[in-house]
C-alpha cells in the first residue's frame, strides 16, 4: 500500500482552467466525455518538468485526444489507478476521453451509483476518479459546465451544481439538461443526481435583497417531512449573514435526501447531498434530538459554501481547515439558537466519549495527519470535533472581536483558492498582532495543536495556607505518547478557573507574581461564571498564587476547564465533598455538571469492582436530591446534571484508575445505580414527571426539557422495577410522539420484560415500511443485552426489512452489537470472532464503512488479558482476510506494536 506523506506535496504540473462533462445515463450503464483544459502551472515552473497524473478508477476508456486529435496511451501510461502521460505538451491543451462506467454495481458509494433507482454521487474525498479520468486534487480549482442525459421517465430529474441554463428533449424518449457553476471548485465537490424525485421548494432573501431559490428533492412520498430540513436551512442561511457577514452566492440552493450514503451528508457546490435519515423530520417521525442534530447537519453543509467551498483544502492533509472549522460554526449556530451551555454540555461528553477514546489507541493522529494510505479513514472526531476545539480555543483566547476581524481576513486573503490550516492561523495571528496589546501567548507554539496527537494531562497540586488566605497551585501539563510520536511538546492551554467560597458564591481570583514566569491571565466575562478568570499555561510546570482569599481551615472549591476551556484531562485529587459543592453552586453550568460526572464516575468504577461506596453514593442521593428541588433549575438542566456518563469514557476511567476495564461489569454498574438512584429518589421523580407530562404535547424546541426528564424518570424507575412507569413507557411507544416513544423504548431496553417485547413488536409493526424509523429498531434489538445475542443480531441480517447496501443499517445493526456491552465484549470472545467476520464481509461491498466499523477492535490492548487475546485473535483472523486498502490501513494499525 502507497503512503501519501504531507512532505511530499508539490505543486500540479499544469492548472485545470475548464471542466466540461457530458454524462449520459443508461439503464445499465453510463457514459462519461469529459474535455479538460490544461496549461502549465506558474506555481510550479522552477520544479523539474513531471508526468501529467490523471487519476482512474474502474473506468473504461474508449477515447482519448489532445487538442482533438487521437492519443493511443503508450506503454506504462494506463494503469489501474489512472493515466500518466509522460511527455505532455508544454503549452495550454485540451484533453478529451470518454470512459464507460458502471454505477449500478457501485456498492462502494463512492463516484457514481444508484440508490433505491436514483443516480447519485459523492466524490469527497477521492470519488471523482471513479467517473472519468482527472487529476482529482484539491487544490485543482476548475469551472464545470455539466450536460447530463437520461431517460425522461426514470429519471425526469436531472441536478447538478451551479445554475441550470439550458434543459430540452432528445430521442428515444431521453432529455437533457446542462448545468453551468460560475465558481471555481476542486472536482470533491462535484455532484450529480437524477432520477425521479418530489420537489419542496421556497425561497430565501439575502441581506443584500437576492432572491434564492431553495429546493428540496426527495423520494416520491416523502414530502410531508421536509418542512424543517427547510426552516432549518432558512435559519443556518440568515444565522450565517448575522454572526459572519457570509452571504450565499448563487441564484439557487438544492438539498437531495439519498436512502444509500456513506456518510451524514455532502457539502457539494449548490447541491448538498444528504442521508435521508438527515433530511426526513417531523415530531411524529423524528426525535428531538434527531430534530436539532439535523438542524445543525443543514447548517454544517450550508456553512461549508464559505469554510470548504469558496476557500478549500490545499490537499488532504488539511482536512480540518474547512471540517473543524465548520464544526466550531455550526455548534456556534446550536448555541445561539438552544442555549450555549446544555449545547457546550453535549459536545463535551460526545467528545470525552469518541475522540478522547481515538485519541489513546492505535489510530491516534494529529488535527494535521502528516500520513495516510486511505484518506477516508481520516474523517474521525480527531478531524472535526478536536479541530473545532483548536478554533474554539483561539476564539476563547482571543476573544469575539478579534476571532472576527481575523476571519473576515481570512476571507478575503484566501476566497477562491486552496489554503492550509497554517493559513488559518496565520490570520488569526496577524489579526492578533493588530491589537493595541499584541496576542497574550505565542502562535508558533499554539500550531502544535495540529501537530501533536493525544489528549494532553493537567496535572494540578495545590497548597492552601488558611492562615493567610492564599491558595497555590501547581500544574504541570504532559501529553502521553502515541503512536510515532513518543515525545510531546508543551502546547498553549487555556485554563479558565474560578473559586466558589463556602456560602456557595463566587469569590473574586486575585493572582500575584507567580515562578518562574507569571503566566497571562484575563477576566472573562460573567457568562464564563462568576469572577472566572483565563490563565494560559504555555508551560511543563507553572505556579498560581492567589491572594487575599477568606481565612478558613478549608481551601475555597476549585472551578476547573470551565465550559470546557481546551480539550484537556485533569489529574487532581478533589474530595468527593468539594465536588458535591461544586455540583450544588459553580456559576458555570459545564463545570457544575462535571463535577457530578466526576462523582458519578467513581461511584460506578467502585461498583463495577465490586465495592459499593455507600457514603459517596448517599452523598449523590442527596445532592442529586437537592437539584431535583431546585426550582431555578430547567427540566433540560436537571436532566442533563443527572445524566450517567457513557461507558467509552468509564472505561477510560478505568484505565486511568490503573484497572483493566471490564465492560460487562461497567453495564451492569449502570444498571446497578439507576435501581438505585430510581429507589432513593422515587418521590421527588414521581412528582417531577408528574410537573412535566403537561409539556410534553408542545412541538420541538418546547417541551424538549420535559420529555428528556421523562425519559430519564422512565429509565430510573423502570430500572427500579416501576411496573406504572413500564406501561407508561409502553403507552408512549404506541403514541404519537417520536421522542417519547424512543424513550420509552430506551427506558424499557435492558429489561427482559412482557411490556419490551410488546413495545419492539408495537414499534416495528408501525414503521416497518419507514427505512429511516427502522433503523433505529434494528438498533435497538441488535444492543438488546439478554438471550442469545449473536444469534438475535445473524437474524436481524437476514431479517426481510435489513437492507445491506444501505449503510444506515449495517450501522444500526453492527453498530448496535458493539455498543451492546454484555454480548460484543462476551468473554468467550463469540462477539469479537462473530464481528471480524461481518467486516470482512462488508468490506467486499463497501470499504468506507467496513474500516470505519473495523475500529471497534481497536482497543484490544486495553482490556484484561482474556479479552486482548480474544480481540487480538479477531483482528489477526481479519488481517487474513482480503481486504480494501482501506480496512487494512485501520487493522493494520491497530496490530502495529
Ligand atoms: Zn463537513
Amino acid at each position: 500500500m502507497a503512503t501519501v506523506r504531507l512532505a511530499d506535496y508539490r505543486p500540479a504540473p499544469y492548472l485545470i482552467n475548464r471542466t466540461d462533462l457530458t454524462v449520459r445515463l443508461f439503464a445499465d450503464h453510463a457514459l462519461v466525455d469529459a474535455r479538460l483544459a490544461f496549461s502549465p502551472n506558474p506555481g510550479a515552473a522552477d520544479l523539474p518538468p513531471q508526468p501529467l497524473v490523471l487519476a482512474g478508477l474502474n473506468l473504461q476508456l474508449e477515447a482519448l485526444a489532445i487538442d482533438g486529435i487521437p492519443h493511443q496511451p503508450g506503454a506504462g501510461e494506463l494503469g489501474d489507478q489512472g493515466l500518466c502521460l509522460n511527455t505532455p505538451p508544454q503549452r495550454p491543451f485540451e484533453l478529451s476521453n470518454r470512459v464507460r462506467i458502471d454505477p449500478h454495481s457501485n456498492t462502494t458509494l463512492e463516484g457514481l451509483y444508484v440508490s433505491g433507482g436514483l443516480f447519485t454521487t459523492q466524490c469527497e474525498a477521492e470519488g471523482f476518479r471513479r467517473i472519468t479520468f482527472h487529476p482529482d486534487r484539491p487544490d485543482l480549482l476548475s469551472r464545470f459546465r455539466v450536460r447530463i442525459e437520461a431517460d425522461r421517465d426514470t429519471a425526469p430529474v436531472l441536478l447538478c451544481n451551479g445554475n441550470c441554463i439550458e434543459t430540452g428533449d432528445l430521442e428515444d424518449g431521453r432529455h437533457y439538461a446542462i448545468w453551468d457553476d460560475p465558481f471555481p471548485k476542486p472536482s470533491y465537490l462535484f455532484a450529480l443526481v437524477a432520477g425521479v424525485l418530489d420537489e419542496a421548494s421556497d425561497t430565501f432573501v439575502t441581506a443584500s435583497g437576492r432572491t434564492v431559490k431553495l429546493r428540496l428533492h426527495v423520494e416520491p412520498g416523502d414530502l410531508p417531512y421536509t418542512a424543517h430540513a427547510m426552516a432549518s436551512l432558512q435559519r443556518a442561511m440568515r444565522w450565517d449573514e448575522q454572526r459572519y457577514g457570509l452571504e450565499y452566492d448563487l441564484d439557487e440552493f438544492n438539498i437531495v435526501a439519498v436512502r444509500h450514503f456513506n456518510m451524514g451528508a455532502m457539502e457539494n457546490k449548490s447541491l448538498n447531498i444528504f442521508n435521508s435519515k438527515l433530511v426526513l423530520a417531523d415530531g411524529e417521525t423524528a426525535t428531538d434530538g434527531e430534530l436539532e442534530r439535523i438542524e445543525s447537519v443543514i447548517a454544517h453543509e450550508y456553512y461549508h459554501n464559505w469554510t470548504g467551498n469558496r476557500i478549500t483544502c490545499r490537499d488532504w492533509f488539511q482536512l480540518s481547515l474547512k471540517e473543524g472549522l465548520t464544526v466550531f460554526r455550526d455548534q456556534s449556530f446550536s448555541a445561539d439558537r438552544h442555549g450555549a451551555s446544555l449545547n457546550r454540555i453535549d459536545n463535551v461528553a460526545m467528545l470525552r466519549n469518541t475522540q478522547f477514546r481515538e485519541d489513546a489507541g492505535p489510530t491516534a493522529h494529529p488535527v494535521q495527519p502528516d500520513a495516510y494510505q486511505a484518506i477516508d479513514n481520516f474523517y474521525t472526531t480527531t478531524i472535526y470535533e478536536k479541530g473545532s476545539e483548536v478554533i474554539r480555543m483561539l476564539h476563547t483566547l482571543l476573544g469575539e472581536e478579534t476571532f472576527m476581524r481575523a476571519m473576515a481576513l481570512y476571507v478575503s486573503r484566501h476566497d477562491g483558492s486552496a489554503a492550509t490550516c497554517d493559513d488559518f492561523v496565520q490570520a488569526m495571528e496577524d489579526a492578533a498582532a493588530e491589537q493595541p496589546l499584541g496576542a497574550s501567548f505565542d502562535f508558533g507554539q499554539f500550531r502544535r495543536w495540529y501537530h501533536q496527537a493525544g489528549t494532553p494531562v493537567l496535572e494540578i497540586q495545590r497548597h492552601w495556607d488558611g492562615e493567610r488566605g492564599e491558595l497555590e497551585l501547581h500544574i504541570r501539563q504532559h501529553t502521553p505518547p502515541t503512536p510515532g510520536q513518543p515525545d510531546k511538546l508543551p502546547l498553549v492551554i487555556p485554563l479558565v478557573l474560578g473559586l466558589v467560597g463556602q456560602a456557595g458564591k463566587a469569590l473574586p481570583l486575585e493572582l500575584a507574581t507567580a515562578e518562574p514566569a507569571t503566566p497571562a491571565t484575563a477576566p472573562l466575562p460573567p457568562a464564563w461564571g462568576h469572577h472566572s478568570r483565563l490563565v494560559v499555561i504555555d508551560r511543563a510546570e507553572t505556579r498560581l498564587r492567589c491572594t487575599g482569599l477568606p481565612r478558613q481551615h478549608h481551601p475555597p472549591a476549585l472551578s476547573l476547564l470551565r465550559q470546557f476551556s481546551a480539550p484537556v484531562k485533569l489529574t487532581i485529587g478533589r474530595p468527593p465533598a468539594e465536588l458535591v459543592h461544586l455540583l450544588a453552586h459553580d456559576s458555570d453550568p459545564v463545570a457544575r455538571w462535571d463535577a457530578g460526572q466526576q462523582l458519578l464516575r467513581r461511584a460506578l468504577l467502585a461498583r463495577a469492582s465490586g465495592h459499593v461506596d455507600g457514603q459517596l453514593e448517599d452523598e449523590l442521593v442527596d445532592a442529586l436530591g437537592r437539584i431535583l428541588a431546585d426550582p431555578s433549575l430547567s427540566q433540560a438542566s436537571r436532566a442533563t446534571l443527572l445524566s450517567l456518563p457513557g461507558l467509552a469514557e468509564l472505561e477510560d476511567a478505568a484505565l486511568e484508575a490503573g484497572q483493566a476495564p471490564d465492560p460487562p461489569a461497567l453495564f451492569a454498574a449502570v444498571m446497578a445505580l439507576q435501581r438505585h438512584f430510581g429507589t432513593a429518589l422515587r418521590e421527588p421523580l414521581l412528582r417531577l414527571l408528574d410537573e412535566s407530562r403537561d409539556q410534553w404535547p408542545l412541538a420541538w424546541p418546547q417541551g424538549q426539557g420535559d420529555r428528556q426528564l421523562g425519559g430519564l424518570v422512565w429509565r430510573w424507575g423502570i430500572a427500579a422495577g416501576m411496573e406504572s412507569l413500564m406501561n407508561e413507557a409502553l403507552q408512549a411507544v404506541r403514541g404519537t410522539s417520536m421522542t417519547l416513544a424512543r424513550y420509552g423504548l430506551a427506558a424499557l431496553q435492558n429489561h427482559d420484560r412482557p411490556q419490551r417485547e410488546a413495545a419492539s413488536a408495537a414499534f416495528y409493526e408501525r414503521w416497518q415500511h419507514k427505512p429511516v424509523i427502522l433503523d433505529s429498531w434494528f438498533a435497538l434489538e441488535a444492543s438488546a443485552p439478554f438471550g442469545d445475542g449473536l444469534a438475535r443480531v445473524s437474524d436481524l441480517l437476514e431479517h426481510p426489512r435489513y437492507d445491506p447496501n444501505a449503510p444506515n443499517s449495517v450501522r444500526a445493526v453492527l453498530g448496535g452489537l458493539a455498543s451492546n456491552a454484555p454480548m460484543f465484549h462476551a468473554a468467550d470472545g463469540s462477539g469479537y470472532r462473530f464481528m471480524a467476520l461481518q467486516i470482512a464481509a462488508l468490506d467486499q461491498r463497501n470499504p468506507i464503512t467496513a474500516s470505519r466499523l473495523a475500529k471497534v477492535l481497536s482497543r484490544w490492548r486495553s482490556y484484561g488479558p482474556e479479552r486482548s487475546a480474544a480481540m487480538h485473535d479477531a483482528l489477526v483472523k481479519l488481517a487474513n482476510a482480503t481486504l480494501s486498502t482501506n480496512t487494512r490501513e485501520v487493522v493494520e494499525q491497530c496490530l502495529a506494536d
